[in-house]
Protein backbone atom coordinates (compact mmCIF):
# COMPACT_ATOMS: atom_id res chain seq x y z
CA UNK A 1 0.00 0.00 0.00
CA UNK A 2 1.51 3.44 -0.82
CA UNK A 3 1.32 6.03 1.47
CA UNK A 4 -0.95 9.12 1.04
CA UNK A 5 0.56 12.40 1.93
CA UNK A 6 -0.99 15.46 1.57
CA UNK A 7 0.96 19.02 1.76
CA UNK A 8 -0.96 21.79 3.61
CA UNK A 9 -0.27 25.43 2.96
CA UNK A 10 0.09 27.80 6.20
CA UNK A 11 0.85 31.27 5.91
CA UNK A 12 3.45 32.68 8.41
CA UNK A 13 4.24 36.29 9.30
CA UNK A 14 8.29 35.29 9.06
CA UNK A 15 9.92 36.26 5.87
CA UNK A 16 10.58 32.63 5.07
CA UNK A 17 6.90 32.87 3.98
CA UNK A 18 4.33 29.91 4.01
CA UNK A 19 5.06 27.05 5.92
CA UNK A 20 4.37 23.09 4.46
CA UNK A 21 2.63 21.06 6.73
CA UNK A 22 1.93 17.33 5.87
CA UNK A 23 -0.90 15.18 6.84
CA UNK A 24 -0.34 11.71 6.33
CA UNK A 25 -2.86 8.95 6.50
CA UNK A 26 -0.71 5.72 7.82
CA UNK A 27 -2.46 3.78 10.73
CA UNK A 28 -2.86 6.65 12.59
CA UNK A 29 -3.89 9.87 10.88
CA UNK A 30 -0.43 12.19 11.48
CA UNK A 31 0.63 15.69 11.30
CA UNK A 32 4.16 16.78 10.37
CA UNK A 33 5.10 20.30 11.63
CA UNK A 34 1.55 22.63 12.63
CA UNK A 35 2.13 25.78 11.38
CA UNK A 36 2.99 29.38 14.04
CA UNK A 37 0.32 30.39 16.58
CA UNK A 38 -2.02 32.33 14.55
CA UNK A 39 -5.52 32.79 13.84
CA UNK A 40 -4.82 32.59 10.11
CA UNK A 41 -2.51 30.01 10.40
CA UNK A 42 -5.12 28.01 12.39
CA UNK A 43 -7.96 28.86 10.04
CA UNK A 44 -5.87 27.68 6.45
CA UNK A 45 -5.07 24.43 8.43
CA UNK A 46 -8.73 23.95 8.99
CA UNK A 47 -10.07 24.85 5.17
CA UNK A 48 -7.11 22.87 3.72
CA UNK A 49 -8.25 19.76 6.00
CA UNK A 50 -12.11 20.30 5.56
CA UNK A 51 -11.16 19.97 1.77
CA UNK A 52 -9.72 16.46 2.13
CA UNK A 53 -12.72 15.32 4.12
CA UNK A 54 -10.95 15.94 7.79
CA UNK A 55 -11.19 18.01 10.54
CA UNK A 56 -8.44 19.00 13.13
CA UNK A 57 -9.95 16.51 15.83
CA UNK A 58 -9.54 13.95 13.31
CA UNK A 59 -5.52 14.41 13.70
CA UNK A 60 -4.20 11.81 15.95
CA UNK A 61 -0.62 12.38 16.50
CA UNK A 62 1.68 15.19 15.34
CA UNK A 63 5.33 14.47 14.80
CA UNK A 64 7.78 18.03 14.57
CA UNK A 65 10.72 18.58 12.25
CA UNK A 66 12.04 20.86 14.56
CA UNK A 67 11.36 23.48 16.83
CA UNK A 68 11.26 26.42 15.07
CA UNK A 69 7.87 28.56 16.05
CA UNK A 70 6.45 28.44 12.31
CA UNK A 71 6.38 24.56 12.84
CA UNK A 72 5.18 24.15 16.05
CA UNK A 73 3.10 27.10 17.34
CA UNK A 74 -0.59 25.45 16.10
CA UNK A 75 0.27 22.65 18.43
CA UNK A 76 -1.48 25.15 21.04
CA UNK A 77 -4.59 24.45 19.40
CA UNK A 78 -4.95 20.91 20.21
CA UNK A 79 -5.81 19.50 23.00
CA UNK A 80 -3.32 18.08 25.01
CA UNK A 81 -4.94 14.28 24.24
CA UNK A 82 -2.79 14.93 20.87
CA UNK A 83 0.56 12.92 21.25
CA UNK A 84 3.49 15.53 20.12
CA UNK A 85 6.56 13.38 19.08
CA UNK A 86 9.66 14.69 18.22
CA UNK A 87 13.70 14.87 19.31
CA UNK A 88 14.31 15.15 22.89
CA UNK A 89 16.13 18.55 22.36
CA UNK A 90 12.86 20.30 21.18
CA UNK A 91 11.15 19.77 24.35
CA UNK A 92 12.88 22.72 26.05
CA UNK A 93 12.09 25.05 23.22
CA UNK A 94 8.14 23.71 23.25
CA UNK A 95 7.87 24.04 27.11
CA UNK A 96 9.47 27.51 26.68
CA UNK A 97 11.63 25.93 29.84
CA UNK A 98 12.99 29.18 31.75
CA UNK A 99 15.99 27.21 33.43
CA UNK A 100 16.92 26.59 29.90
CA UNK A 101 16.07 30.07 28.64
CA UNK A 102 18.14 31.74 31.31
CA UNK A 103 21.15 29.58 30.26
CA UNK A 104 20.08 30.06 26.32
CA UNK A 105 20.77 34.27 27.70
CA UNK A 106 24.01 33.92 29.52
CA UNK A 107 24.94 31.63 25.96
CA UNK A 108 24.39 34.77 23.89
CA UNK A 109 25.82 37.49 26.01
CA UNK A 110 29.08 35.17 26.21
CA UNK A 111 29.07 34.67 22.76
CA UNK A 112 28.25 38.20 21.47
CA UNK A 113 31.25 39.82 23.50
CA UNK A 114 33.73 37.09 21.31
CA UNK A 115 31.98 37.65 18.35
CA UNK A 116 33.06 41.39 18.65
CA UNK A 117 29.45 42.79 18.82
CA UNK A 118 29.25 46.26 19.76
CA UNK A 119 25.30 46.86 20.97
CA UNK A 120 23.77 46.15 24.06
CA UNK A 121 23.56 42.04 24.56
CA UNK A 122 20.13 42.22 26.30
CA UNK A 123 18.49 44.29 23.12
CA UNK A 124 19.91 41.29 21.08
CA UNK A 125 18.77 38.36 22.79
CA UNK A 126 15.10 40.03 23.16
CA UNK A 127 14.56 40.78 19.32
CA UNK A 128 16.35 37.31 18.81
CA UNK A 129 13.97 35.57 21.10
CA UNK A 130 10.99 37.53 19.75
CA UNK A 131 9.76 34.41 17.32
CA UNK A 132 9.13 32.82 19.98
CA UNK A 133 5.68 34.98 20.38
CA UNK A 134 4.45 32.55 17.93
CA UNK A 135 5.40 29.16 19.14
CA UNK A 136 3.61 27.18 22.05
CA UNK A 137 3.91 26.02 25.33
CA UNK A 138 3.61 22.26 25.02
CA UNK A 139 5.67 19.13 25.97
CA UNK A 140 6.79 15.99 23.88
CA UNK A 141 4.40 13.28 24.67
CA UNK A 142 7.05 10.92 22.94
CA UNK A 143 10.65 11.25 21.59
CA UNK A 144 12.14 9.66 18.55
CA UNK A 145 15.58 9.48 17.48
CA UNK A 146 17.81 7.83 14.71
CA UNK A 147 16.89 5.07 13.21
CA UNK A 148 13.33 4.80 15.11
CA UNK A 149 9.89 4.17 13.14
CA UNK A 150 7.16 5.97 14.38
CA UNK A 151 4.35 4.29 15.97
CA UNK A 152 1.70 4.76 13.51
CA UNK A 153 3.16 5.34 10.46
CA UNK A 154 4.29 2.00 8.84
CA UNK A 155 7.61 2.27 6.85
CA UNK A 156 8.67 5.86 7.71
CA UNK A 157 12.23 5.65 9.60
CA UNK A 158 13.94 9.26 11.88
CA UNK A 159 16.82 10.51 10.64
CA UNK A 160 18.49 12.68 13.18
CA UNK A 161 20.07 16.15 10.27
CA UNK A 162 21.47 18.37 13.12
CA UNK A 163 22.77 21.70 11.74
CA UNK A 164 19.33 24.11 10.92
CA UNK A 165 18.36 23.06 14.71
CA UNK A 166 20.11 20.99 17.07
CA UNK A 167 16.88 18.74 17.10
CA UNK A 168 15.73 18.31 13.60
CA UNK A 169 14.66 15.26 12.31
CA UNK A 170 13.70 14.05 8.79
CA UNK A 171 11.39 11.35 8.34
CA UNK A 172 12.48 8.90 5.57
CA UNK A 173 10.91 6.11 3.96
CA UNK A 174 13.09 4.14 2.39
CA UNK A 175 10.33 1.48 0.47
CA UNK A 176 8.85 4.45 -1.69
CA UNK A 177 12.17 7.31 -0.86
CA UNK A 178 10.24 9.61 0.19
CA UNK A 179 11.72 12.23 2.52
CA UNK A 180 9.60 14.35 4.87
CA UNK A 181 12.74 16.90 5.15
CA UNK A 182 11.73 20.00 7.39
CA UNK A 183 14.36 22.85 6.48
CA UNK A 184 16.83 20.63 5.95
CA UNK A 185 17.06 21.17 1.94
CA UNK A 186 14.34 23.79 0.39
CA UNK A 187 14.48 24.27 -3.31
CA UNK A 188 14.30 28.13 -3.23
CA UNK A 189 16.75 29.56 -0.56
CA UNK A 190 19.88 28.07 0.84
CA UNK A 191 19.29 26.68 5.27
CA UNK A 192 20.33 28.79 7.85
CA UNK A 193 22.41 26.89 10.05
CA UNK A 194 21.22 28.60 13.19
CA UNK A 195 23.47 29.04 16.54
CA UNK A 196 21.91 27.27 19.12
CA UNK A 197 23.08 26.98 23.68
CA UNK A 198 24.21 23.61 23.83
CA UNK A 199 21.39 21.18 25.74
CA UNK A 200 22.08 18.43 28.34
CA UNK A 201 24.74 15.81 26.80
CA UNK A 202 26.54 19.02 24.00
CA UNK A 203 29.52 20.72 26.50
CA UNK A 204 30.34 23.28 23.83
CA UNK A 205 29.16 25.04 21.11
CA UNK A 206 27.21 23.50 18.83
CA UNK A 207 29.27 23.81 15.13
CA UNK A 208 26.04 24.47 13.61
CA UNK A 209 27.04 24.60 9.70
CA UNK A 210 29.57 21.88 10.33
CA UNK A 211 26.63 19.76 11.40
CA UNK A 212 24.79 20.92 8.61
CA UNK A 213 26.94 19.86 5.85
CA UNK A 214 27.25 16.31 7.54
CA UNK A 215 23.12 16.43 7.81
CA UNK A 216 23.14 17.01 3.62
CA UNK A 217 25.92 14.65 3.00
CA UNK A 218 23.95 12.42 5.01
CA UNK A 219 20.88 12.13 2.67
CA UNK A 220 22.66 12.36 -0.57
CA UNK A 221 23.36 8.91 0.01
CA UNK A 222 20.01 7.96 0.32
CA UNK A 223 17.80 6.86 -2.60
CA UNK A 224 15.40 9.51 -2.30
CA UNK A 225 13.01 10.62 -5.60
CA UNK A 226 11.53 13.32 -3.58
CA UNK A 227 11.72 15.86 -0.30
CA UNK A 228 8.88 17.30 0.52
CA UNK A 229 10.19 20.24 2.04
CA UNK A 230 9.19 22.37 5.21
CA UNK A 231 8.54 25.42 2.86
CA UNK A 232 8.49 25.82 -1.13
CA UNK A 233 8.41 23.06 -3.45
CA UNK A 234 9.38 20.19 -3.61
CA UNK A 235 13.13 18.80 -4.11
CA UNK A 236 13.26 16.01 -6.98
CA UNK A 237 17.40 16.59 -7.88
CA UNK A 238 18.43 15.61 -3.78
CA UNK A 239 22.24 14.98 -5.48
CA UNK A 240 22.77 17.75 -7.54
CA UNK A 241 20.87 20.30 -4.81
CA UNK A 242 23.03 19.30 -2.02
CA UNK A 243 26.05 19.31 -4.42
CA UNK A 244 25.78 22.69 -4.90
CA UNK A 245 24.78 24.17 -1.95
CA UNK A 246 27.98 22.63 -0.18
CA UNK A 247 29.89 24.56 -3.04
CA UNK A 248 28.35 28.06 -2.83
CA UNK A 249 28.97 27.09 1.03
CA UNK A 250 32.78 26.77 0.07
CA UNK A 251 32.95 29.76 -2.05
CA UNK A 252 31.20 31.81 0.85
CA UNK A 253 33.91 30.68 3.38
CA UNK A 254 36.66 31.42 0.76
CA UNK A 255 35.44 35.13 0.60
CA UNK A 256 35.51 35.47 4.00
CA UNK A 257 38.99 33.81 3.92
CA UNK A 258 40.12 36.49 1.35
CA UNK A 259 38.84 39.22 3.93
CA UNK A 260 41.01 37.44 6.75
CA UNK A 261 43.78 37.30 4.57
CA UNK A 262 43.42 41.68 4.88
CA UNK A 263 44.00 41.61 8.09
CA UNK A 264 42.35 39.78 11.13
CA UNK A 265 39.16 40.29 12.19
CA UNK A 266 35.77 39.61 14.51
CA UNK A 267 33.24 37.36 13.10
CA UNK A 268 31.06 40.98 13.69
CA UNK A 269 33.32 42.78 11.18
CA UNK A 270 32.92 40.18 8.94
CA UNK A 271 29.12 39.81 9.31
CA UNK A 272 29.03 43.49 8.23
CA UNK A 273 31.14 42.61 5.08
CA UNK A 274 29.37 39.78 4.05
CA UNK A 275 25.94 41.51 4.35
CA UNK A 276 26.28 44.99 4.39
CA UNK A 277 22.32 45.84 3.76
CA UNK A 278 20.51 43.64 5.95
CA UNK A 279 23.67 42.46 8.87
CA UNK A 280 21.37 44.51 11.59
CA UNK A 281 18.04 44.04 10.93
CA UNK A 282 18.78 39.95 10.75
CA UNK A 283 21.90 39.83 12.86
CA UNK A 284 20.52 36.69 14.36
CA UNK A 285 20.74 34.61 11.34
CA UNK A 286 23.74 36.53 9.61
CA UNK A 287 25.74 36.02 12.42
CA UNK A 288 25.03 32.48 12.46
CA UNK A 289 25.89 32.00 8.80
CA UNK A 290 28.97 33.99 9.52
CA UNK A 291 29.98 32.15 12.67
CA UNK A 292 29.56 28.80 10.23
CA UNK A 293 32.16 30.20 7.91
CA UNK A 294 34.84 30.96 10.65
CA UNK A 295 33.96 27.05 12.20
CA UNK A 296 34.56 25.61 8.47
CA UNK A 297 37.89 27.75 7.87
CA UNK A 298 38.85 26.99 11.60
CA UNK A 299 38.01 22.49 11.03
CA UNK A 300 40.06 22.94 6.89
CA UNK A 301 42.89 25.17 9.26
CA UNK A 302 42.85 27.91 7.04
CA UNK A 303 42.15 30.28 10.13
CA UNK A 304 43.33 30.20 13.75
CA UNK A 305 41.95 32.00 16.59
CA UNK A 306 43.21 34.88 19.41
CA UNK A 307 41.49 34.19 22.10
CA UNK A 308 43.37 36.75 24.74
CA UNK A 309 41.22 39.41 24.21
CA UNK A 310 37.51 39.69 25.24
CA UNK A 311 36.47 39.76 21.37
CA UNK A 312 38.19 37.48 19.50
CA UNK A 313 39.87 37.78 16.37
CA UNK A 314 40.50 35.35 13.40
CA UNK A 315 43.89 35.06 11.72
CA UNK A 316 44.28 33.47 8.23
CA UNK A 317 47.27 30.86 8.64
ZN1 LIG B 1 13.25 26.16 10.86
Amino acid sequence: MSTTIHKLIIPTPFPVGDLNAYLIEGEKLTLIDAGPKTEEAWKALNEQLMKLGFQAGDIEQIAVTHHHPDHVGLLDYFPDSVPVIGHRYNDVWLQQDSVFFQQYNEFFFRWFERFGIPYPPQLLVKKLKSPMDYSCHRSLTKTIAEGEQVDGLEGWRVLETPGHAQGHICLYHEGEELLVGGDLLLAHVSSNPLLEPPQENQTERPKSLLQYNQSLKKISELCISCVYAGHGEDVTDVRGLVEHRLKRQEERAYTVLEMIKEKPMTVFEVCQRLFPSVYEKQLGLTISETVGQFDYLEAIGEIRLDETNPYWLYYAQ
